[in-house]
C-alpha cells in the first residue's frame, strides 16, 4: 500500500502516519520527493485498510498495491485451475461449449434443444428454471419442475446441466438437481446466494455483473471461494456501456486480464452479449481467439415461440456452423474441443 500525500501535507501530518503505521504493526518508509511525499506501507493490508488512512490529514490518496482477493488471486497460485464438472473440464488446455435454452419451457423444447446443443459439440446443458427477469409481468421460469425435466433430459443426453439459481434458500434444492449452479449478472453481488452456492458442494458459474468492474468480479468469486468452494468459472457476458447497438457490450478484454489476475477458468457467453443471433457466431469465433475456457450459447428449436430471449437463439442452420468453428478453432490457439459426453446406456 502506498499513501501519497497531498502537496501542502505537514511534517506533523506525515509523522502521524507513519506512527499510526507503527501502532498497527506495519512499517513506513518514506519518500520524500522535491513536491509530494510517498509513504510505503508494508504489513497486513487489511490490518492496515482498518486504519482509514484516507481520511487523515495531510493524505492525497492510499493506493493499494496488492490485490484484494486472495484465494482466487493468481498471485498465490500461478497455475490456472481446471474445474471438473460431473467429469467435464473447464480449464486451460481445452474450449468447453455449453448451450441450451434460454430457459426451460417444456420437456420436448428442452430435449430438441439438448439435441442441438449435442449436434454443436456443447458437453454441458444449460437451461434456466428460475429466470431473473426485469419485469415481473415475464415468464419467471417453471422452477422446481423445470429442474425435473432438465434432470430427464440430462438422462437422456448424457449432458451435465448448468442452471442459475437466484434465491439463496433455493440452492439445496437447485443444487440437488444440478451439476454445476450458475449466479446470473443480476446476483453478482448477492452476498448471501455467493455464500450460498459457496457452501453447496456444487461448481459455480459466475456471470460478471452487468455493472461490474473485474476487480468487483473477483471479489464476488472470494467470496464463494472462502466458503471452501474453488470450482469457480467466471463468465464473461457483457457489460453496459453507452451503446444501444447491442444489448451489452462484450468486454473481450476482460477475458485475458481476468486470466492473468485470476486461476480460474474463464468462459464467455456471446448469447446475452450481443442479444442478436447474427452476433453470436461472430462474438464465438472472438471469444475462443482471444483464449476463452468456454463458450455459453442459447439454442432453441423454435425461437419465434421461446418464452425469453428468442432473439438470440441459435438454430438449427446455425448450430452446424457453430459446430465447425468449436472443431477447427480451439487447435490453433493451442487447445482441445471437450468431447461431448456419451449418453447413459438405456435401461
Ligand atoms: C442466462 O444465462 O440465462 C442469463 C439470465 O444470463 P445473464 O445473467 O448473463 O443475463
Ligand atoms: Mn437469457
Amino acid at each position: 500500500m502506498v499513501i501519497v500525500m497531498a502537496a501542502d501535507a505537514t511534517p506533523d501530518d506525515i509523522d502521524s502516519i507513519v506512527d499510526l503505521v507503527g501502532a498497527a504493526g506495519g512499517e513506513a518508509f518514506v519518500s520524500r520527493g522535491v513536491s509530494r511525499t510517498i509513504i510505503g506501507l508494508v504489513g497486513d493490508v487489511d490490518q492496515l485498510g482498518t486504519l482509514n488512512l484516507r481520511g487523515k490529514g495531510g493524505v492525497a490518496d492510499v493506493v493499494r498495491i496488492s490485490v484484494p482477493y486472495k484465494l482466487v488471486s493468481r498471485e498465490n497460485h500461478p497455475d490456472r485451475s481446471t474445474v471438473t464438472v460431473r467429469g467435464v473440464p473447464i480449464g486451460p488446455d481445452t474450449m468447453t461449449l455449453i448451450a441450451g435454452p434460454c430457459a426451460v419451457e417444456t420437456p420436448d423444447q428442452t430435449l430438441q434443444a439438448a439435441l442441438m446443443a449435442k449436434a454443436a459439440g456443447s458437453a454441458l446443458l444449460r437451461g434456466g428454471a428460475y429466470k431473473p427477469r426485469t419485469s415481473p409481468y415475464a415468464f419467471q421460469g417453471l422452477g422446481e419442475a423445470g429442474l425435473k425435466i432438465l434432470a430427464d433430459v440430462r438422462e437422456e443426453t448424457g449432458l451435465p446441466i448448468v442452471t442459475e439459481v437466484v434465491d439463496a434458500h433455493d440452492v439445496e434444492l437447485v443444487a440437488s438437481y444440478a451439476d454445476m449452479l450458475q449466479v446470473g449478472t443480476r446476483n453478482m453481488q448477492n452476498f448471501a446466494l455467493l455464500q450460498a452456492v459457496g457452501s453447496s458442494g456444487r461448481p459455480v458459474l459466475l456471470k460478471r455483473g452487468m455493472n461490474a468492474t473485474i476487480e468487483e468480479w473477483l471479489m464476488a468469486a472470494e467470496y464463494i471461494a472462502q466458503r471452501g468452494n474453488l470450482d469457480i468459472v467466471l463468465c464473461e457476458r457483457g457489460i453496459r456501456t453507452f451503446e444501444t447497438a447491442t444489448r451489452n457490450t462484450l468486454d473481450i478484454s476482460a477475458v485475458p486480464v481476468a486470466q492473468r489476475l485470476s486461476h480460474l477458468p474463464v468462459i464467455v457467453d456471446p448469447s446475452h452479449s450481443g442479444g442478436k443471433r447474427e452476433l453470436v457466431l461472430p462474438l464465438s469465433r472472438a471469444a475462443i481467439a482471444v483464449g476463452a475456457d468456454g463458450v455459453i450459447v442459447d439454442v432453441h428449436p423454435h425461437p419465434e415461440t421461446a418464452l425469453c430471449d428468442g432473439p438470440q437463439a441459435l438454430v438449427d442452420g446455425d448450430v452446424r456452423e457453430l459446430a465447425t468453428l468449436a472443431r477447427q478453432l480451439p487447435p490453433l490457439v493451442g487447445r482441445t474441443l471437450t468431447p461431448v459426453p456419451e449418453a447413459a446406456p438405456v435401461r
